[in-house]
């Protein structure tokens, strides 16, 4: 099997690039369990990132000019996509959950800004249009899913898990990421080619998780999905200690997470620490798979100190 780096070696190279930081969790530490946060955030899509190459490669041999893609009004992954389209020189067109007298959100105006054709779409609409996985395209336009979670999301993703194989080898015991559809656990798990162990964390509340089982995850050996670390479920308002632990994290690693997804998973973590979950000794890694740009639509806030023009534009 040709490896990763003879497939795209500039995505390789990239995905080598990334940092793994120590990072202070207050019942990992307790526990005596090492966690080092991969620092995926610092790529301009977090990992939409990966999970764009092959499609945007797949758009290209097929000769089309145009991708096509849905989502919320403050989706990583069309955001995303914004750039990529704009970089690589496509025409995108969006269709967004909502309705177009709704307030426009950052995300949306960078997509704008960016030269997207945004058409709403009613949130039933919405639905049986991700139900039936089909949209109407002219013969110049490429389709991506949601959240990009297609056989090519997930091959992109198993850059994550193959870099992570090259740094450590058997050196760490679980790689830890939050889950939205599941395509990125299973592409990393893939990628990591049994040297860890692959952990999901669901933000999606009970019945909307189960589109991981259609995304092929149910059949995949070397991974586990957690439940119920989601708080109040996806995008929802934080109670009060989560907000809290997001504002600790914050301010002891010096590190920017996104409330929807990263703070999930740490503090699932973290919580799983004090269940005894984790060995005493046992070496984690915790994927940060970005979404600050999303982060600026959120409404509780906490307030912060570290310079966050740098991440935010390395969205
Ligand atoms: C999209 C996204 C995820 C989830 O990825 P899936 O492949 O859908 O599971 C995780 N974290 C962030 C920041 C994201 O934007």
């Amino acid at each position: 099997m040709l490896s990763p780096q003879h497939i795209a070696p500039e995505l390789a190279q990239r995905a080598l690039e990334v940092k793994h930081q120590p990072i202070h969790l207050p019942n990992c530490s307790a526990a005596g369990v090492e966690v080092l946060l991969r620092r995926d955030d610092i790529l301009p899509g977090g990992n939409k990132f990966y999970k764009l190459h092959f499609n945007l490669l797949a758009a290209r041999e097929s000769g089309c000019d145009t991708l096509v893609s849905m989502g919320g009004a403050h989706s990583n992954h069309l955001h995303a996509l914004g750039i990529a389209a704009q970089e690589q020189g496509f025409k995108l067109r969006v269709l967004v959950r909502g309705y177009a007298h709704m307030a426009i959100t950052p995300t949306l105006a960078d997509l704008k800004a960016a030269g997207a054709i945004i058409e709403f779409v009613g949130h039933s609409e919405y639905r049986e249009l991700c139900q039936a996985g089909y949209i109407r395209l002219n013969p110049n336009e490429y389709f991506l899913p949601e959240g990009g979670a297609n056989a090519h999301g997930e091959e992109g993703a198993r850059y994550i898990g193959w870099a992570i194989e090259q740094h450590f080898g058997t050196g760490v015991s679980d790689v830890v990421m939050a889950a939205g559809t599941g395509s990125t656990l299973k592409g990393v798990t893939q990628g990591l080619n049994g040297c860890a162990g692959a952990l999901g964390v669901s933000v999606l509340k009970g019945a909307a998780g189960s589109s991981l089982y259609r995304n092929g995850c149910g059949h995949q050996p070397g991974w586990k999905m957690l439940w119920g670390f989601c708080g109040k479920g996806y995008g929802r308002p934080l109670a009060a200690p989560m907000l809290a632990f997001w504002r600790e994290f914050e301010y002891n690693n010096g590190v920017l997470i996104d409330p929807v997804y990263t703070l999930k998973m740490l503090w699932a973590l973290n919580q799983l620490a004090r269940l005894g979950y984790w060995r005493q000794g046992a070496r984690i890694v915790a994927v940060h798979t970005g979404g600050l740009q999303g982060r600026r639509g959120f409404k509780q806030q906490p307030e912060t100190t570290i310079n966050n023009t740098a991440a935010l534009c390395a969205v």
